[in-house]
């Protein structure tokens, strides 16, 4: 957070929340400034909400709520359509947005947005989703039957890696159900979620429904503590995770909060070390391996590591590194000079802690970028990596894979299992026995066999265990809808003569 600096260029944009279905026109007393990851630029200040202004975003989503919960299923649903409409036709401008205050290359901003799309579709299905049961004649002329129903304003907190997927891993749904939402995005990359509240009323989503507010802690702590917040979401690092956690339950909401990570890819003997190599390299390098679900460690089982890394070294060669907007780039920078500086510093303690440092990212070449300003650090591999190293203990949340050497499949489970978190893993052999075992052996929430990141796709749900994820219900399919409804059970019966007289015990089944 900085205060606005006297002097900044014209040029630089400015960005405000968004309540009741229009920009906010106050004065904010804090802002944080946002750059181009690719040149270094302060390209915009975000103003920070106070508690104040969430409090007029929580306002403007309990009055909408009295309206949208009334709102036939049909009419919430013709809204989610058009709102998919819209977002498949400017998916790429949405992209670019992305770009210009993430840094990751533009595909990888589509794949993101796509990855969004999909769990639009899902919602699209609330009315199936939210079918409750029927019981004729439970007991005698009684019919039981349940219900779903929204639960109120709900929070989203999001992290900076997917400024457009995770909102939309819970909005959807929750709109879809009936709730209204306050969406707090990660203050450094802000203006995604402005471009998707402008679609959600291009779409025809009544004012109120879908709320952004900018900021900091302030912001998120008026969130937790807010009497009209019935539920909140939130993705981003484990002590923040475990924070909002402990302090949204202590408040009486219901809250999901999603981890960091450190995901291990297992690698047997009889792997295809080629595809092994390209899998590595694709899930520890794409989007600068700011990814929770990048694979960040990598098990080597005995002989495969000189080979493994060798065709690593060789991939990593051939990876242009540049800016997000150039279509020859690979991987973009990192997200801010503090965290590329803090990623950089990794790289001296891994070789302190005796880590071998088989590819230096310094020495990477960085292509077609504007200035030296940009947050540039290259694909860089430890080998030789031991757990008490901080790069194997730390989650780096950068281009950095380490590898681990083990001598068997159980060494490797060992080591997996006793990570301290369990959001992704992934396996790779032939030897379909092997998958199956270690399917039903491993202590993590996401699992590939032979595919590197394997966020599940939107009707099965994502999240992680462990320290990847407080709270009971992972994120999207059938968890998300469960997560943002409530449910009734209703025991009925229309009387007749015959049910008269007095009884005081138990109703029990006749
Ligand atoms: P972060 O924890 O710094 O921030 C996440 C959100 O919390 C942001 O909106 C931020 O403004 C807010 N926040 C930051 N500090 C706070 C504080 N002290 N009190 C209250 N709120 C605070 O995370 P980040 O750097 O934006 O994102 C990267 C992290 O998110 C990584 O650890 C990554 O693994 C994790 N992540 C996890 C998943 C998952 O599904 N498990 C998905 C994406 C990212």
């Amino acid at each position: 957070m900085r205060h606005r600096r006297k002097g900044q260029p014209v040029t630089t944009k400015h960005i405000t929340h968004w309540i009741a279905g229009k920009g906010w026109t106050g004065g904010a007393e804090r802002h944080g400034d946002v750059y181009d990851p690719a040149t270094g630029a302060v390209t915009g200040q975000v103003d920070f909400a106070s508690a104040d202004v969430v409090d007029q975003a929580v306002d403007a989503a309990r009055e909408a709520f009295q309206q949208w919960r009334h709102t036939s299923v049909a009419k919430r649903t013709g809204v989610l359509f058009a709102f998919r409409e819209l977002l498949n036709a400017r998916r790429d401008e949405l992209a670019a947005v992305i770009v210009a205050e993430h840094g990751k290359v533009h595909s990888d901003a589509l794949g993101e947005v796509a990855r969004g799309i999909e769990v639009v579709e899902y919602a699209c299905g609330i009315p199936q989703l939210i079918k409750g049961g029927f019981t004729e004649q439970a007991s005698t002329g009684v019919d039981v039957y349940s219900i779903r129903q929204p639960l109120g304003p709900v929070a989203i907190i999001s992290p900076f890696n997917f400024p457009a997927m995770v909102p939309m891993w819970f909005f959807p749904l929750a709109i879809a159900a009936g709730n209204t939402v306050v969406v707090k995005p990660s203050e450094k990359d802000p203006s995604a979620a402005n471009f998707l509240a402008g679609l959600w009323q291009e779409a025809g989503l009544p004012d109120g429904v879908f709320n952004v507010v900018h900021g900091d802690k302030a912001a998120v702590d008026r969130l937790l503590e807010h009497p009209d917040i019935k539920a909140v979401s939130f993705v981003g690092s484990t002590p923040i995770a475990r924070y909002v956690y402990e302090t949204g339950t202590r408040a009486g909401k219901r809250v999901q909060a999603l981890g960091g990570a450190k995901n291990h890819m297992l690698v047997l003997p009889d792997a295809d070390l080629d595809l092994a190599a390209d899998a590595a390299v694709n899930a520890g390098f794409g989007a600068a391996g700011e990814r929770c679900m990048a694979v960040s460690v990598l098990v080597a089982v005995d002989p495969v590591g000189d080979g493994l890394v060798e065709r690593i070294k060789e991939r990593i060669k051939g990876l242009t590194v540049g800016p997000g907007c150039a279509a020859g780039s690979a991987m973009g920078p990192l997200v801010t000079g503090a965290h590329r500086d803090k990623v950089t510093a990794y790289l001296d303690s891994g070789v302190a802690d005796g880590a071998e440092l088989a590819v230096d990212g310094r020495g990477h070449p960085v292509t077609g970028a504007e200035g030296d300003g940009g947050f540039w650090l290259g694909p860089t591999v430890f080998d030789r990596v031991r757990p008490g190293m901080s790069v194997y203990d730390d989650e780096i949340f950068g281009p950095v894979l380490s590898v681990v050497r083990v001598a068997s499949y159980e060494e490797g489970l060992a080591l997996i299992n006793a990570n301290p978190y369990g959001n992704g893993t992934a396996l790779f052999t032939n030897d379909g026995g092997a998958a199956r075992r270690f399917q039903h052996e491993v202590e993590v929430g996401m699992v590939g066999i032979n595919v590197p990141i394997p966020v599940p796709v939107a009707y099965y749900s994502f999240g992680g265990w462990k320290s990847s994820l407080f709270g009971d219900t992972h994120a999207y399919g059938e968890d998300g809808v469960r997560f943002f409804t409530r449910g009734k059970a209703i025991t009925q019966r229309w009387l007749d003569p015959s049910h008269g007289g007095i009884n005081l015990g138990f109703p029990t089944n006749s």
